[in-house]
């Protein structure tokens, strides 16, 4: 199911604002990570499809800069999702086949630790901001 393709901000807006508009309740329960939240066990992986990446270029190493504002921190539901900066710049967008919401997904590597997060995609967080 790996799909690399590239997302560039006009497609990611359109995937964050048709995956808005599902109101139907579903079992993925995307709606429910609105911030970055470690991926719960009974969440169920095998019912979502890669739509894309937001990896620029898989042979270099992506900054660890975070965008943020209004004082928002990583963890924050109403951080911005800023495609250039971290974590974002290391994602890949995952869509429920049931419901086609959508949802951000990386593997964040700790010093001691492997874990995978993920977050609702919503439009209205998305910004155009440059590195
Ligand atoms: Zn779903």
């Amino acid at each position: 199911m790996a799909n690399d393709d590239k997302l560039d901000l006009e497609k990611l807006k359109a995937l964050a604002t048709a995956s808005d508009a599902m109101t139907r309740p579903c079992n993925c329960g995307i709606d429910g990570f609105p911030g970055w939240t470690r991926l719960p066990v009974e969440f169920p992986e095998q019912q979502m499809q890669i739509v894309g990446t937001l990896v620029e270029d898989p042979y270099q190493e992506a900054t660890y800069t975070e965008y943020h504002r209004n004082g928002s921190d990583y963890w924050s539901a109403d951080a911005p999702i800023a495609i250039h900066y971290h974590p974002y710049n290391r994602c890949s967008v995952l869509q429920c086949k049931v419901c086609a919401r959508c949802c951000l997904h990386y593997v964040e590597a700790g010093g001691y630790y492997v874990e995978k997060r993920i977050r609702k995609l919503a439009s209205q967080w998305i910004v155009d901001v440059p590195l």
